[in-house]
């Protein structure tokens, strides 16, 4: 069997690669998993490419992985059984934007920030913001999330409807454009986080916003991580919506000072976002500036330029690459626990004690309105004891976490580096988790190895 032979028979032959290139960048995704090659890469340039792509690798058992901008952080895209890596970005087109129902028709190689630039002259912008400037089919696959999930929710929010392409290459259309439903079993929410394992999306209709009329941010400085913790902890019981409220510690920061040139103070901060009307947002943010004064924080400073919000965000969303940088041929392991928000000072003063404990350089950045947070390690991955010392704080934050009600991923994704957490988080539901894997791909054809696989 020649495989680039048989596909160019159904495909271009500029969708067809065996460039040692182009494979080299779908054998990864951004983690420290180790690569795989794929045998072949693909471009997807349609829906019906994509059927016609699963038609032809479910006659011949061969295995197929999405892939898109790679930016996932657990393996997701690596074709850990070769077979094919099919790239979803030619298929990047806004199909249609609807502006009096909130909604945009799209392909799944759209980009976020792409998106947003073609929203913005309807007055309308996409919520979810994940530190990658990543796909909506990827970000769909994996159920991201990112720094305005406080206020609007994860992506599993705004998918309203699917077409997804099955593994034996049948079409299947879920959801509805309706704002809710009680109809049927939701498989919208079920193809949402199922990370290329149970179909490929070819197009989504997506919930958008209306952009607010005034949007300020603050930067809150503290003395203690814990005291950072307590204040994200109480503004979200003052009722206050906040549209982003990120902690970042102080090694974190150092690496982003040195990263982006820029002089924040190097101690635990939160970094608020408000969205709202001019009169609403002043008698908003009193309260959250109180409730930060009383919880000891030094330093209250509103940021209003669009300039020096764009930096701000900037800065936030580099965190992980900034404090990387510092550490010139080692790699980043993210961490990414989500608790109880009564147990996250608990569970972040965890993380820093775990660190401390151990010669692994780390910071933490947190999504602290969700009860999320990454701490941030750095390990060279050809060096074992390095790579263990990770993996031990790695498994010990997640032990902190089940044990107190939460999750192993708030929204990287399981991929290949949580597998091994889903039999003590799911325990009496991952056999049914895996009974429809069977029933959706009973050949194992889609990004096999990942997910619920043994
Ligand atoms: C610097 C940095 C910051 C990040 N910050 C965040 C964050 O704040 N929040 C967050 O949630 N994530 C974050 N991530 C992780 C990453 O951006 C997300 O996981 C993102 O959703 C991946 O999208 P992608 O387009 O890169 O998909 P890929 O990495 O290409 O693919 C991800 C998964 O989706 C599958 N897939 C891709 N396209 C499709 C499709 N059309 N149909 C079915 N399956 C598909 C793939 O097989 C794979 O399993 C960050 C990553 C980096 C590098």
């Amino acid at each position: 069997m020649n495989l680039v032979e048989d596909l160019r028979a159904f495909l271009r032959p500029d969708q067809v690669t065996v460039n040692e290139t182009e494979r080299a960048h779908h054998a990864q995704d951004e983690s420290y998993h180790t690569p795989v090659l794929p045998d072949v890469v693909v471009f997807a340039e349609s829906s019906e490419d994509v059927v016609a792509v699963m038609r032809f690798a479910h006659d011949r058992r061969i295995p197929v992985t999405a892939f898109a901008v790679g930016s996932s952080l657990e393996g997701h895209t690596i074709p850990v059984r070769a077979g094919i890596s099919l790239d979803l970005m030619r298929m990047n087109r806004v199909l249609e934007i609807r502006p009096d129902d909130f909604l945009v028709r799209v392909q799944p190689g759209v980009t976020k920030d792409q998106l947003n630039e073609a929203l913005r002259r309807h007055g309308l912008f996409f919520s979810v913001d994940p530190g990658a400037n990543a796909s909506v089919g990827g970000m769909a696959a994996t159920n991201a999330s990112g720094t305005t999930t406080v206020r609007y929710g994860v992506m599993r929010d705004q998918v309203r409807a699917l077409k997804v392409v099955l593994s034996d290459g049948r079409v299947l259309h879920t959801g509805s454009l309706a704002a809710k439903s009680s109809s049927g079993y939701h498989l919208t929410g079920l193809f949402v986080g199922s990370e290329g394992t149970l179909g490929i999306f070819t197009e989504l209709w997506l919930r958008v916003f209306g952009l607010p009329e005034k949007v300020v941010a603050a930067r809150a400085a503290f003395s203690d991580v814990a005291a950072c913790v307590r204040a994200s902890t109480a503004i979200m019981g003052s009722g206050v919506a906040v549209a982003r409220m990120e902690l970042c510690d102080p090694q974190i920061l150092r690496g982003v000072n040195r990263f982006k040139g820029t002089d924040y103070p190097e101690v635990p901060t939160l970094f608020f976002e408000f969205h709202g009307t001019k009169a609403g947002l002043a008698q908003e943010i009193e309260p959250v500036r109180e409730i930060c004064l009383g919880e000891g924080c030094a330093v209250f400073e509103f940021v209003e330029s669009e300039e020096a919000r764009r930096r701000l965000w900037d800065a936030r969303h580099v965190a992980a690459t900034a404090f990387t940088a510092q550490y010139p041929g080692k790699r980043h392991l993210a961490t990414d626990v989500c608790v109880p928000l009564s147990k996250l000072a608990d569970a972040v003063e965890n993380a820093r004690l775990l660190i401390d404990q151990s010669d692994v350089p780390g910071g933490i950045v947190g999504h602290v309105g969700d009860g999320n947070f990454h701490a941030v390690l750095v390990v060279n991955p050809d060096e074992a004891t390095e790579v263990a010392a990770a993996y031990h704080i790695h498994e010990k934050l997640v032990e902190h976490a089940l044990a107190v009600g939460g999750t192993c991923t708030g929204e990287h994704g399981v991929g290949l580096g949580k597998r091994r957490f889903q039999i003590i988080e799911h325990q009496d539901s991952l056999s049914l988790m895996r009974d429809i894997k069977h029933l959706l791909d009973p050949l194992q054809i889609l990004n096999p190895g990942k997910l619920v696989s043994d």
